[in-house]
């Protein structure tokens, strides 16, 4: 099916609920054999996995291409070679995460050494959105098996091609008690749900993630929530705008803004805001050529639904880029937006999709307390050169991550921890990271017993005069 782009009409098959119930009693009772304990055995997974990825580029190429037209060199670089990275450095990192970790003694103790045990917490649910349908459950996933849990994966159901060929590339993989993939829509992710797991990893929006955390209280299982939100890009008076809207275009138009971390408005000083556009179109005229529809480069909207909500938001403000759109082919050209304001639908929700609207500013203080007065969002972008701005947007707004001078790239970095905070997300992964948060992290104290000094054991008498 090589370059065939399909315009699914979206069937999904539930999975049947006593399957699913049966799996995961095996996943909890193979954990409990004591399996996936050794660190060689889950070494030993991870390479089958970057075995089995790089057996499937192709197919995992042909597939994203034809959930979203989806193209191969954006699915290589941030969906496959992105997850081949992840497993190089977890190969070569995990004998030294999974040691116990010494930390420092009290007195109080003496004679004692203390350490922090990771231990894998059991069975982990790991659910996934559509956008980076492979990424988004196979990062987790290296985590969730580097700290010798076993797991159930649930991708989207809106990218049908892609979540077929991940089923396939694990069940060819891993014994099905190790690891699952369960297919299905919202009745399959709610039957799972109500199950009880050891872990819950999410991504996906924020309204879904309230439903996740609500079911996880049920049993108190710890989640951890990858949301989204509305991402401002903010550009100040000294920017270099040139190079601003490159990489602005760059990070707001890559998977036709379907990234959680695209920034999703631009908030730049007015003096400069029309210079700014200006350098956008040149941007993206260089990166899609006159005609964005025909360039292989630029991805497709998921489904109607989006595209016409999307669609929608083209009557807000004025369009100053872009703005061409096709209902067949769910196409949005990379389009820029002019004089939008806080009350237009485009400023309600997160835009996913390509669509940048402008609002401006006078004063930094402004800026900061526009957003400020919003959900904290998932990312911020702030572009200048003045070390004062700079300082003072890293200290006074509230952001899961971000880059100065930069978009996206925070979350290329496998040192970073990723993550949201408030209504973008709960809890960070990636690298290191992951590899804590699938482990609960006993710490234990080893006391000596060549000596035992009585001082804490009643009779107290009167030592409170000493203390
Ligand atoms: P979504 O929340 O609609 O769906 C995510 C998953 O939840 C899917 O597997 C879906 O089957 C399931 N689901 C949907 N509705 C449900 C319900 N009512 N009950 C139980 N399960 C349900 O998200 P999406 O549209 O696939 O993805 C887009 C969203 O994800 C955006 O908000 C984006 O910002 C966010 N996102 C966040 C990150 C991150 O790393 N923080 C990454 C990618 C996407």
């Amino acid at each position: 099916s090589t370059n065939t782009y399909v315009n699914r009409a979206g069937t999904v098959t539930e999975a049947d609920p006593q399957a699913v119930l049966d799996l995961l009693k095996q996943q909890k009772a193979y954990f409990a054999g004591g399996h996936t304990l050794d660190i060689s055995f889950r070494k030993e997974q991870l390479r089958r996995l970057l075995e089995a990825l790089r057996s499937h580029e192709q197919e995992l190429m042909d597939a994203m291409y034809a959930d979203f037209r989806k193209p191969a060199f954006e699915t290589y670089t941030t969906e496959i070679g992105f997850v081949e990275k992840e497993l190089q450095l977890v190969l070569k990192k995990i004998v030294r995460w999974a040691k116990p970790q010494s930390v420092g003694e009290t007195l109080l103790n003496f004679p004692a050494r203390s350490y922090v045990y990771s231990q894998p917490y059991g069975v982990a649910l790991i659910i996934g959105p559509w956008n980076y349908p492979l990424q988004l459950v196979l990062n987790p996933l290296i985590g969730a098996l580097a700290a010798g849990n076993c797991a159930i994966i649930k991708p989207s159901e809106l990218t049908p091609a892609t979540s077929a060929v991940i089923a396939r590339l694990i069940s060819k993989t891993f014994d099905p008690r190790l690891v699952t993939v369960v297919q299905g829509g919202v009745p399959t992710t709610q039957l799972l749900l109500a199950q009880r797991f050891d872990y819950i990893f999410f991504t996906g929006s924020t309204q879904v993630g309230r439903v996740v955390m609500k079911a996880a209280a049920e049993h108190l299982t710890p989640v951890t929530l990858e949301l989204g939100g509305k991402s401002p890009v903010i550009v100040a008076e000294d920017a270099d705008l040139g190079l601003a809207a490159r990489r602005i275009a760059w990070g707001k138009f890559m998977n036709a803004g379907q990234t959680c971390v695209a920034p999703d408005y631009l908030l730049v000083h007015e003096q400069v805001k029309d210079e700014l556009i200006e350098r956008l179109r040149i941007a993206i005229q260089e990166f899609y050529g006159d005609s964005p529809r025909h360039s292989p480069d630029f991805a497709r909207i998921v489904n109607d639904r989006h595209y016409r909500r999307l669609s929608g938001y083209l009557q807000d403000g004025v369009v100053r880029i872009g703005g061409q759109h096709d209902a067949d082919s769910r196409f949005i050209a990379p389009t820029v937006l002019d004089q939008v304001n806080w009350q237009h639908p485009v400023m309600q929700d997160e835009i996913f999709g390509p669509i940048l609207p402008v609002l401006t500013y006078t004063h930094l203080d402004e800026a900061i307390r526009q957003v400020n007065s919003k959900e904290k969002p998932l990312a911020l972008y702030f572009f200048s050169s003045n070390e004062v701005q700079q300082q003072r947007v890293l200290e006074e707004l509230h952001f899961g991550g971000g880059c100065i001078n930069d978009t996206i790239s925070h979350l290329i970095n496998p040192n970073l921890p990723f993550g949201g905070v408030g209504e973008s997300g709960v809890g960070s992964y990636h690298g290191q990271a992951s590899f804590e948060l699938f482990s609960n992290q006993k710490s234990v104290v080893h006391r000596g017993t060549w000596i035992d000094l009585p001082l804490r054991y009643p009779p107290y008498g009167n030592r409170l005069a000493f203390v």
